[in-house]
């Protein structure tokens, strides 16, 4: 299997000057709102020629938004324009829509020496990666400068820790199954704020092997008269494939998530699968009957292998369930652990508690540093996940349990007990108060707080540092390369 090596797609000329017609056409419309008010100077831009289809302006790029689009200045409006970089001139297309005004980059005349020099080798392979038509420097920068500013409050934090290669990094990898007007079967993902899926067969972030597979999937389907699941009528049956690779491991688990149970000639739609991809080790089928935007649904059944795979992060196998949270990009996830580890000062005798701790990765690595581990985590298959991981790795001095975080440690906290180290890793929403208020109560002398979401991280630091903690240290990680997503890594100490 592929091996995250610069093999791949992805090709870096040598100058990142490419025909000025090609800038324009990865980019889809994005739909922003207008500020309805002019926000300070702008440039006289000039409309060339209206039609239905709104009109094309020539507009300048004056920085970037938290999304990674262009901000410009159109006739007293602040506009964003997605693929336009600071400085850069470009054409685009400016329409009405609704309450909205709709932009849509048609090329760039004027290319920043901060943009990308990729040769896209599939029709919308950026789709998702907010930032892919950003070389790696600006892409540093604009992540370095954000975090900076977040977290000024509590201090300047250290510079970021980049990917060496940042192509074809993810480990899980999802694509939507749909129809399209010719009521052809397309697969793809989801546009911005849509449930419309631009049609891709290959990402420049996904495992290239899932995606060969998920496109194997889409090629068998009319034969075995599979139809996708069409979430307006209700009728059909394939919504998405989630391919979860184990990069070091090399296992393959395909998840087919589907709106029923009932899945004809499933058994020989899994030999032709397995007879096309000998590498698959196990497949699952994950029933989704919701009307939300989550992937999986609750029931899964096993159709081949033992429907778990196993990877290797930092010295350790982790055996992982279709449901369970895992760190998609493992060449970033073992820096970060590293550094959250370093952080810590274990010398051997601490009580840890690894809270949102999904399958026990952080608090199994820190446990061969550690007295004991007490681990947390809501999902009830990652706690599974997590004790059998915790048994494969041969860890006497750790426990999980399944509960809420905030809950678990309240009632740590009243029972008197103590931490001496807290890692705290939470969902994109972050902590609460209940999880917060009963750690100041515990007194840990260290709390490394790991985020996915900086923004909910600063709002939870700013509580621990009212009540009786510093912020020491923070670290971003570029875990989430192409994308505006980023890691951060702080450390707090108890002040005496
Ligand atoms: N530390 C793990 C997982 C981090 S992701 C790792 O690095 O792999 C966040 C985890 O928090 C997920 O596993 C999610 O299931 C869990 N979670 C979400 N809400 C929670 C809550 N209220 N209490 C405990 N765990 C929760």
């Amino acid at each position: 299997m592929n091996k995250q090596k610069n093999n791949g797609n992805i090709k870096s000329g040598k100058k990142h000057h490419k025909s000025k017609k090609q800038y324009g056409k990865q980019h889809s419309a994005q739909a922003s709102r207008t500020s309805g008010k002019s926000k300070g100077k702008h440039r006289t831009d000039t409309p060339r020629q209206s039609n239905q289809r709104g009109i094309t302006a020539e507009v300048t790029c004056t920085g970037l938004t938290n999304e990674g689009k262009g901000i410009v200045q159109w006739k007293g409006k602040q506009l964003e324009i997605a693929g336009l970089l600071p400085g850069e001139t470009g054409e685009v297309n400016i329409f009405k829509k609704g309450r909205f005004i709709d932009t849509k980059l048609k090329r760039v005349i004027k290319p920043s020496e901060d943009r990308a020099n990729l040769t896209l080798s599939f029709p919308n392979e950026g789709v998702g990666c907010h930032l892919y038509h950003m070389n790696e420097h600006a892409q540093n920068r604009f992540k370095q400068k954000f975090i900076d500013e977040l977290m000024k409050p509590f201090g300047k934090p250290e510079p970021i820790i980049t990917m060496e290669f940042p192509f074809y990094y993810r480990n899980k990898n999802v694509m939507t199954f749909g129809l399209n007007k010719k009521r052809q079967i397309i697969c793809g993902l989801y546009a911005e704020n849509s449930h419309q899926i631009i049609p891709m067969e290959r990402s420049i972030i996904h495992d290239q092997k899932a995606d060969e597979i998920i496109q194997t999937i889409k090629g068998m389907m009319k034969s075995f008269k599979m139809q996708p699941y069409n979430e307006d009528t209700g009728r059909g049956f394939l919504r998405h494939v989630l391919v979860r690779v184990g990069k070091k491991s090399g296992e393959i688990m395909v998840v087919l998530v589907a709106a029923s149970p009932m899945f004809k000639g499933k058994n020989n739609f899994v030999k032709a699968l397995r007879k096309a991809h000998p590498e698959i080790t196990t497949i699952l089928l994950n029933v989704n009957k919701r009307n939300d935007s989550m992937v999986l649904g609750n029931q899964e059944k096993v159709l081949f292998g033992k429907g778990t795979i196993t990877d290797t992060l930092c010295g350790l196998k982790f055996n992982i369930s279709a449901k369970s949270f895992y760190q998609i990009n493992p060449v970033q996830t073992e820096k970060l652990y590293a550094k959250a580890i370093e952080m810590a000062e274990l010398t051997g005798k601490e009580t840890v508690v690894d809270a949102y701790c999904g399958i026990g990765t952080i608090g199994l690595i820190a446990s061969k540093k550690a007295g004991k581990v007490i681990g947390v985590e809501l999902n009830k298959d990652a706690v599974r996940d997590a004790i059998h991981n915790s048994k494969r790795n041969g860890m006497k001095n750790a426990r999980f349990y399944q509960g809420d975080a905030g809950e678990f440690m309240m009632q740590m906290a009243a029972r008197g007990e103590k931490a001496d180290v807290v890692f705290m890793d939470p969902p994109r929403s972050g902590s609460d108060e209940a999880f917060l208020s009963s750690v100041v109560k515990m007194q840990p002398n260290r709390v490394v707080y790991i985020s996915c979401n900086p923004v909910t991280q600063a709002r939870d630091l700013k509580y621990l540092a009212k009540n009786g903690y510093a912020v020491e240290s923070i670290q971003p990680v570029d875990m989430f390369p192409q994308t505006v997503h980023v890691e951060c890594c702080s450390l707090l100490v108890r002040k005496n």
